[in-house]
């Protein structure tokens, strides 16, 4: 072999080794990219119907539509799920409707490099991050069930670290209010949803019943920073250990101006929907609230809860009405954060899987593989 040839031929030895390498890396099983030829992607609309009617001060239904996912790669199947926040125009068969349009990139791209996958994604769903959920939900259960971990391993958590999560108790008449936190007795902590003008008659409601520590969220349902300041030191004088978004998501020098007078935290949600807002609110607020749906999954959700920490802020996961898809997604993070309200699945009588259960509480986590969440007996599709 002449010195040119040789050359060539160690050159073109380093070149397989090292793309060998990066295989081996990105996708621990050589076979997968192979059998990923059969990828597939389809997405469904589930009714949940509520098991009582459910009111804020943004809406009141009877039953909550979510968007479910599957992604199947491999013989394995990975569930999602995103409820559209109707504050942000979104809808089940609306997030339905753009994730046809980019199923083919989900079916076609690398799942290992979920990352790109899900910026890509983003980039072409604005306003969809509900549905950007399901996608990242679906492809973090495949990809444990294919590595064989749950999900809470691969971002490092130890599942005897999850919170005990609140129970919440919807708007409603006295009577139902007081029957609702009957109902919740197991639970330590109940969240009350405020800011209406019934707000006096609901915590006496809620008094007559139980001494429990509450947590509140008005969800903007103050207008005035005053009015704030004046429910939110009432609310402290009954127990209220903190209070969720008081004033419109806009209002963050007021929000400032209420901190300032007043000794609960204050917790941002309805201000807070992506980790780059978060320096901002740091001000004005305590803590922010964390939620799959608005974050649009687990990646997301993690970078937020990451980026608030390394700024001193306390955290909170919440959710939406869901079905136990989501809520136990969103238990796997749990050990991360210092406040949990996972109980969308609790509101429902439907629930079309099984996943993380709750004792006294205490959010309790499986160590099946992936989100660790299986079909309910009975359910359809
Ligand atoms: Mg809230």
């Amino acid at each position: 072999m002449k010195r040119r040839e040789l050359f060539q031929a160690l050159a073109a030895a380093t070149a397989g080794a090292t793309l060998l390498g990066r295989d081996a890396f990105d996708q621990p099983d050589p076979g997968a990219g192979r059998r990923g030829a059969g990828t597939t992607f389809s997405t469904q609309v589930r009714r949940l119907e509520l098991r009582h009617t459910w009111t804020t001060t943004m809406s009141s239904s009877a039953y909550r539509d979510t968007l479910h996912a599957q992604y199947r790669r491999d013989g394995i199947t990975g569930y999602g799920e995103g409820a559209g926040i109707v504050r942000y125009q979104q809808s089940a068969l609306g997030g339905q409707k753009a994730l046809e349009a980019v199923q083919s990139l989900i079916t076609s791209a690398d799942p290992w490099c979920f990352e790109k996958l899900l910026a890509g994604l983003d980039r072409r769903l604005p306003g969809q991050r509900a549905a950007l959920a399901a996608v990242d939900l679906a492809l973090m259960d495949w990809m444990g069930k294919r590595l064989g971990v749950p999900i809470y391993r691969h971002f490092g958590l130890d599942p005897a670290d999850t919170p005990i999560t609140t129970m919440s108790i919807g708007m409603d008449t006295p009577e139902v209010t007081r029957q609702k936190v009957r109902e919740a007795e197991a639970f330590p902590f109940l969240k009350i949803k405020v800011g209406l003008a019934s707000d006096e008659a609901t915590l006496d409601a809620v008094r007559s019943v139980t001494k429990k520590p509450l947590r509140v969220d008005a969800n903007e349902g103050w207008t005035s920073k005053e009015e704030a300041v004046r429910k939110i030191n009432w609310l402290e004088s009954q127990g209220v250990q903190l209070i969720e978004q008081p004033l419109p998501a806009h209002l963050i020098e007021e929000a400032r101006w209420v901190r300032s007078r007043v000794h609960i935290p204050i917790f941002a949600d309805e201000a807070c929907h992506s980790a780059d807002e978060i320096p901002k609110l740091r001000e004005a607020f305590d803590g922010i609230v964390i939620k799959l749906d608005k974050a649009g999954g687990l990646i997301e959700a993690y970078r937020q809860i990451t980026v608030a920490k390394a700024l001193g802020m306390k955290t909170m996961i919440g959710c939406m009405v869901s079905s136990s898809c989501t809520i136990t997604a969103a238990a796997h993070l749990s050990p991360l954060v210092d406040y949990a309200d996972l109980d969308g699945h609790l509101l429902i009588a439907n629930d079309p899987f099984m996943g993380v259960t709750v004792e006294k509480g205490k959010l309790m986590l499986s160590d099946a593989p992936g989100l660790g969440i299986r079909p309910a007996p009975g359910a359809k599709g």
